[in-house]
């Protein structure tokens, strides 16, 4: 974002219902985070939410592709287009998911992938950085290493963010499996579709290809002590691992504190719970995540 020019006064509209870096790096860059609502039933930023956002300050729209559901890209390039904002892809959670048969990261004037060890791939620490233009690349490098193309040549004020070859050297192996790991996951993902009861299975639309970083499930209605019941009913009666992503929405985070109306966002917060998904799941572990569910939920309707 400092590579497409981002400073103080400048506002990015970001959804509230995310991860925390999401607004982290608009904030760190002197920028102002805006916090809008999103789709109840893909978890991605609402695309009408971005126009009613809009003020003389914004600069620019971090769409998230949450849980690995890419967000309405199309909807939200048009919007950026029409107001002259660019477009940073939070692909994060979201490696090899597509819009529209396009794969995310190559809609916006830039977009960034973590490799951190719980995403869908990994280099043990580290991400990318995805850029639709040469010039946001150059930006980039000279931004990773203290500002130099050129030895000693010092261009701008930069930083030390230089990958080490050890974490790129497991990064490309990761690489390698990733298509696999990811028909796994989304193979996963279709055996809870078909057997899941009595919690509401993740949206996927028509435009959509997920990856399934996250395999979430809404209880409907819950208030999130009932949801965190649910989860510890997992946990401590069926030996389910499971996480709620995320408990906080970051626009209520002591960092971020805004006073906005954001009520998707809230429920979400107290109904979401993501259950393993990862490609290591056996047949076995399917029906018992399956068989834990079912249970448990029967029990609280
Ligand atoms: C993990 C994550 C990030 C941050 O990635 P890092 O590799 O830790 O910098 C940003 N956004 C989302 C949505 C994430 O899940």
């Amino acid at each position: 974002m400092l590579g497409l020019g981002l400073g103080v006064g400048d506002e990015v509209i970001v959804p509230s219902f995310t991860f925390a870096a999401t607004a982290n790096t608009v904030a760190v860059c002197g920028g102002t985070p805006v916090f809008v609502d999103v789709d109840p039933e893909t978890f991605t930023i609402d695309p009408a939410a971005i126009e009613a956002a809009i003020t003389e300050r914004t600069v620019g729209i971090q769409p998230v592709h949450l849980y690995g559901h890419p967000a309405p890209m199309d909807r939200i390039c048009a919007i950026a287009a029409e107001h002259g904002l660019w477009v940073f892809e939070d692909a994060a959670q979201a490696h090899g998911a597509r819009w529209q048969g396009a794969q995310v990261g190559t809609f916006g004037q830039g977009g960034m992938f973590s490799l951190y060890p719980t995403k869908n791939m990994t280099s043990g620490e580290g991400g990318m950085v995805a850029c639709g233009s040469g010039e946001l690349a150059r930006q980039v490098r000279l931004l990773r290493n203290q500002g130099m193309e050129a030895q000693y040549a010092n261009e701008v004020a930069g930083f030390n963010n230089r990958m080490t070859d050890i974490h790129a050297a497991i990064g490309r192996v990761q690489l390698g499996k990733l298509a696999a790991w990811t028909a796994t996951r989304q193979a996963n993902a279709a055996f809870f579709d078909q057997h899941l009861e009595g919690v509401v299975t993740p949206v996927v639309r028509e435009q959509a290809t997920h990856v399934y970083h996250q395999y979430t499930v809404r209880i409907e209605g819950a208030s999130a002590a009932e949801r965190d019941a649910f989860a510890t009913a997992l946990r401590e009666e069926h030996q389910v691992g499971c996480g709620v992503y995320y408990p906080t929405p970051v626009h209520r985070l002591a960092t971020f504190r805004t006073e906005v109306d954001l009520p998707v966002t809230e429920m979400l917060a107290a109904e979401v719970l993501s259950l393993p998904v990862h490609p290591s799941l056996s047949d076995l572990d399917r029906e018992r995540v399956v068989a834990a569910v079912n249970t448990v939920a029967k029990a609280g309707a």
